[in-house]
């Protein structure tokens, strides 16, 4: 790590060179016994910012923790470029393996100033190069004016932001945030993503990022990769992940659908809104057909399925519409642009917009399709 070290001169003092982190097939069990992780093998480019997303006990945290040295797999493989930091034969201790850590909370020292929090990860360095390496990283996230101050006077934007600080002060190759914007207000949170963003890129560390926010994984991520109950289900970029998604669970993590089970006949399957495309699924398989909500089109004077409107809710730039529709064992629901429809109308008419209709083989483990 020091020998990485450029000489700190202002302005491009601070960037960390990346490194290639790989996870080779990791398994990971907790004393309880359940499995956290099945099998999982995943890399993040240099330089890359990977989001991992996935549901609540996915095992995201798990996996950071195992990058990071402070949890051990059971079987499976950590690589940071061509070297092995954890293994059947090798476990290098955290403070060996170049990767910063963000926690969920920040976890900043109350009774420390900034500048000793930033220093805090600095310990390998005598106090007067502690301080200018603290001070430059506090730079890099534009807080230095709070070095003498303590964390409660600061916002939770800019806690989040020391918090970055800290953990890129040493310059590690890598950098593992774990929902590191999920204490800060939905306002706030913008902001401080496209800053942190900002800064990621600026530093020029690798990047992995979890979250548990389709949303904020497509906002952030170069590519992104989808844990379920802790196995991979897939990896790519947001727009892979949203046109092509593996199954019914990506496609409804990625966008509120409608689902309707169906058989596969002639090539195609038969829905109460419309006969699609088998997608190549063989004749008689049982299919799962998932609509996006803004697949619809609305009209109230002809198309090409019938719809009784049973409740509507105004959204601002789009409507929520409940809809009856024959055949359909549930209401299905659309969002729709705000101003199709006249007030009080009750009978109108869809059209599905194509790509907007996903179809897949249907699995056993499918129930709803919930995220987050
Ligand atoms: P995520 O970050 O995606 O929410 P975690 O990695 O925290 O998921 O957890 C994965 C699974 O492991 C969950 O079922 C969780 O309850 C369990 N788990 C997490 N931490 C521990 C622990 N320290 N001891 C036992 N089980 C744990
Ligand atoms: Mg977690």
């Amino acid at each position: 790590m020091d020998s990485e070290k450029q000489s700190s001169a202002r302005g491009t003092a601070g960037v960390s060179f990346a490194a290639r982190l790989s996870f080779d097939n990791i398994s990971h069990s907790y004393a309880s016994g359940v499995q956290t992780l099945r099998d999982v093998s995943l890399h993040a480019e240099p330089g890359e910012v990977l989001c991992l997303l996935g549901p609540s006990g996915s095992g995201k945290t798990t996996l950071l923790r195992i990058a990071a040295g402070i949890e051990a797999q059971r079987s499976g493989q950590v690589f940071l470029n061509e070297r092995e930091i954890a293994g059947p034969s090798i476990f290098l201790p955290p403070e060996k393996r170049s990767i910063g850590l963000v926690f969920q909370d920040f976890a900043l020292f109350p009774h420390l100033t900034i500048l000793d929090n930033v220093r805090f990860g600095l310990t390998a360095l005598s106090g007067d190069e502690g301080r200018h390496e603290a001070m430059i990283a506090l730079e890099r996230v534009g807080l230095e004016r709070y070095a003498r101050a303590y964390p409660h006077v600061l916002s939770g934007g800019e806690q989040q932001r020391v918090a970055l600080a800290r953990a890129l002060a040493p310059r590690p190759a890598v950098l593992l945030m774990d929902e590191p914007f999920s204490g800060l207000d939905s306002r706030l949170k913008d902001t401080v993503r496209a800053e942190t963003l900002a800064i990621l890129r600026q530093s020029r560390a690798t990047a992995v990022v979890v979250t548990h926010d389709a949303e904020e994984a497509m906002r952030m991520g170069d590519r992104i990769a989808l844990l379920r109950d802790g196995r991979l289900v897939q990896v790519g970029t947001a727009q892979e992940l949203y046109n092509r998604p593996a199954d019914l669970f990506v496609a409804g993590f990625f966008s509120e659908i409608n689902e309707f089970p169906a058989r596969v006949r002639a090539g195609g399957v038969e829905t109460p809104v419309g006969r699609f495309s088998a997608n190549g699924l063989e004749d008689g398989a049982a299919a799962s057909v998932a609509v996006r909500l803004s697949g619809f089109q609305v009209d109230q004077k002809g198309g090409a399925v019938p719809a009784r409107i049973v409740s509507r809710r105004f959204l601002g730039v789009v409507e929520f519409l409940e809809l009856a529709i024959p055949g359909a064992e549930q209401h299905v629901r659309a969002r729709v642009r705000c101003g199709q429809l006249e007030p009080g109308v009750r009978d109108i008419w869809l059209n599905v917009v194509a790509t907007d209709v996903l179809v897949f083989a249907r699995q056993s483990f499918e129930t709803s399709s919930e995220s987050a």
